[in-house]
């Protein structure tokens, strides 16, 4: 009878489209937070996610709706990350729900990521409810819109909902529909427990917290639990509802959407994707869909002060209970000391965590350039994984090197499809596909290798594009490519932390673009520093940084004291995250210079 009344849902947009602010407009109007806890987009929990406006975790939580049949319902809102790092974890969070709102900005439309966003829930066949938001904009075209979604979604839209999330407009409309819309779960609550890890959390005090769907049969606190994926058991401590504060129950049985703690010590143990069951009446099958996932971007982290070795290790440590998807492992450079090699799912993810661990641990870094696998097999038929250019075995050792691509899709306006095409062009893509999506918008595909679009390629695409192109890609596995490793001296000596690896019919105009840009970034010294790319022994390429002439400080008249200390503050921040090579000062922008094209 319960379950008749449950409403799992999603909310799925382009970034930027409004999700966040329209699930804090749903929270509000059913009331599941006073005005003084409601704070805006309460569902981006951590400071960073406010910060940068992205969802990073998955959030789940109960919230009850009385609908105009004068029934309650209890609806489970779902939160899904929105950027293409975190796919997976969409596609584990749609899988809890039957429903899912389909966010499009009125004045934007369609964009990649809706379309990529609307084939995960395809592939989890849900209910898809069109919204089209922000209608109080100027710009704000919403009848154009509609169409587009029926033309190029080939969803119906009479009924979709038009609202401004910021102005709550079409709210109630929209849980309206999901009232009527979205199916009831279904499920036997006596079977065999299946319940869907879709999110997990590591607590200091409670263990892991693990987010769960229940698909079928029912939990209770004291049962033996089993992981199918990996096979451990753990008893249940708590179970219980996010309103959004977490609320215990006795029970958590078919529909319902929630978590449960069972002293778990490692997010490692919870897997997202995989399925819970019971020890005493365990199902035969688990749910479908349970992916191990494996870092495709890596880099060298480093403490700018050596003595921050162990705390870093220890942030880490305790990164990693949080995420599963993180990886490290020590390492060492010549250059930069003892450190740690990490592994990342892109590159949103690497900065998220860099940035946490300077933040929440205080911890200055030293990051290497990002580099993805290659798979290299050797003159004696051996196959090597390289995730660290500077371990790139020598060239009379190699038979081959293969590179991670990926086919990228860019969507764009018509004017820009020229500009697109050069960019991809210049990141060494083969043209795929184009499709016109209307009479305005194309649909570019290309097959890339990933080394290539994990620094900036999505920024040249919005700069080239003023902001217009949207992008997403999969991976497609590996190809042969002709790569070799450039190496960087500085003063004469080799820089580990610097080699990259290149293609050989780019290698010299590479080598040209990173001498002059790290000409530009390493201060001048005392002496001057000879800066040389070299590939094997050969020199490719060099530049030149004369040597300081005289004390900055000399500049400023004795009087001006304010101008003095400024200065002095400005050095002090300069040093922060400069890291002694040999002897030449290097700061951290020279590391990722490496892989800039301009
Ligand atoms: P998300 O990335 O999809 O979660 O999008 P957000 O909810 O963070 O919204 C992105 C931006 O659009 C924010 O600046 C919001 O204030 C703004 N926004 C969201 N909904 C509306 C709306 O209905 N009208 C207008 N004008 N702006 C909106
Ligand atoms: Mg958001």
């Amino acid at each position: 009878k319960r379950r008749s009344k449950i409403r799992n849902f999603s909310i799925i947009a382009h970034i930027d489209h409004g999700k966040s602010t329209l699930a804090d407009r749903i929270l509000e109007q059913t009331s599941a937070l006073t005005q003084r806890e409601m704070k805006d987009q309460m569902l981006d929990a951590m400071d960073l996610e406010r910060e940068r406006g992205i969802t990073i975790k998955l959030n789940a939580v109960q919230l009850t709706y009385k609908a105009k049949d004068g029934e309650e319902y209890i609806f489970h809102l779902i939160d899904t990350p929105g950027h293409v790092d975190f796919t997976y974890e969409v596609s584990r969070s749609l899988a809890a729900c039957e429903g899912a709102l389909l966010i499009v900005d009125a004045a934007q439309g369609i964009e990649a990521q809706t379309l990529a966003n609307v084939y995960l829930a395809l592939d989890n066949d849900l209910e898809i409810l069109p919204v089209v938001n922000k209608i109080d904009l100027p710009s704000a075209e919403p009848e154009r819109v509609k169409q587009e979604v029926e033309d190029i979604i080939g969803l119906d839209t009479s009924d979709a909902v038009l609202a401004s999330a910021k102005n709550g407009i079409g709210i109630e409309e929209i849980l309206e529909q999901v009232v009527e819309k979205v199916p009831a779960p279904s499920g036997d609550p006596e079977g065999p427990l299946k319940a869907l890890i879709f999110d997990s959390l590591y607590d200091p005090y409670r263990g892991v917290i693990v987010y769960i769907r229940i698909i079928e049969g029912t939990i209770k606190p004291g049962e033996k639990i089993r992981m199918m994926a990996t096979g451990k058991e753990f008893e249940v401590i708590e179970a219980g509802v996010f309103t959004p504060k977490p609320v215990k129950r006795d029970e958590l049985t078919v529909g319902d959407v929630g978590f449960l703690t069972a002293s778990i010590k490692n997010v490692g143990d919870s897997r997202v994707g995989d399925t819970i069951t019971s020890v005493n009446n365990p199902a035969s099958e688990a749910l479908a869909g349970y992916r191990k996932m494996n870092p495709m971007v890596f880099c060298g982290l480093y403490p700018v002060d050596t003595n921050d070795y162990n705390d870093l290790r220890d942030a880490l440590e305790k990164l990693e209970l949080n995420d599963a998807s993180l990886q490290y492992e020590p390492e060492t450079s010549q250059a930069l000391g003892f450190g740690f090699r990490c592994g990342f799912l892109g590159l949103l993810h690497m900065e998220i965590i860099q940035e946490r661990i300077e933040r929440e641990f205080n911890i200055d870094l030293i990051t290497t350039a990002p580099s993805v696998i290659y798979r290299v097999t050797l003159t004696n038929g051996e196959e090597e994984r390289i995730d660290n250019p500077s371990k790139m075995p020598d060239a009379q050792q190699i038979e081959f090197v293969e590179e991670p691509y990926v086919k990228a899709s860019v969507m764009v306006p018509n004017d820009y499809v020229g500009a697109v095409m050069e960019i991809c062009q210049k990141k060494r893509g083969n043209y795929l596909d184009m499709k016109y999506l209307d009479a305005n918008r194309v649909t570019i595909t290309y097959e890339i290798p990933l080394s290539e679009i994990v620094y900036d390629f999505f920024d040249q695409l919005k700069s080239s594009t003023k902001g217009y192109a949207s992008f997403d890609y999969e991976l497609i596995g590996y190809k042969q490519s002709k790569l070799v490793k450039m190496d960087i001296l500085l003063n004469a000596e080799k820089v580990d932390a610097l080699s990259v690896i290149v293609h050989r019919d780019f290698a010299y105009d590479r080598g040209k673009v990173i001498v002059d840009k790290l000409k530009e970034l390493i201060p001048r010294q005392q002496f001057e520093v000879p800066v040389q790319a070299s590939i094997g022994q050969k020199i490719i390429a060099r530049s030149t940084i004369k040597a300081i002439r005289k004390n900055v400080l000399a500049k400023c008249y004795g009087g001006d004291i304010s101008r003095k200390r400024k200065l002095l503050e400005k050095q002090k921040e300069g040093k922060k995250r400069m890291k002694s090579v040999g002897n030449v000062e290097v700061p951290q922008e020279a590391f990722m210079a490496v892989l800039r094209m301009d």
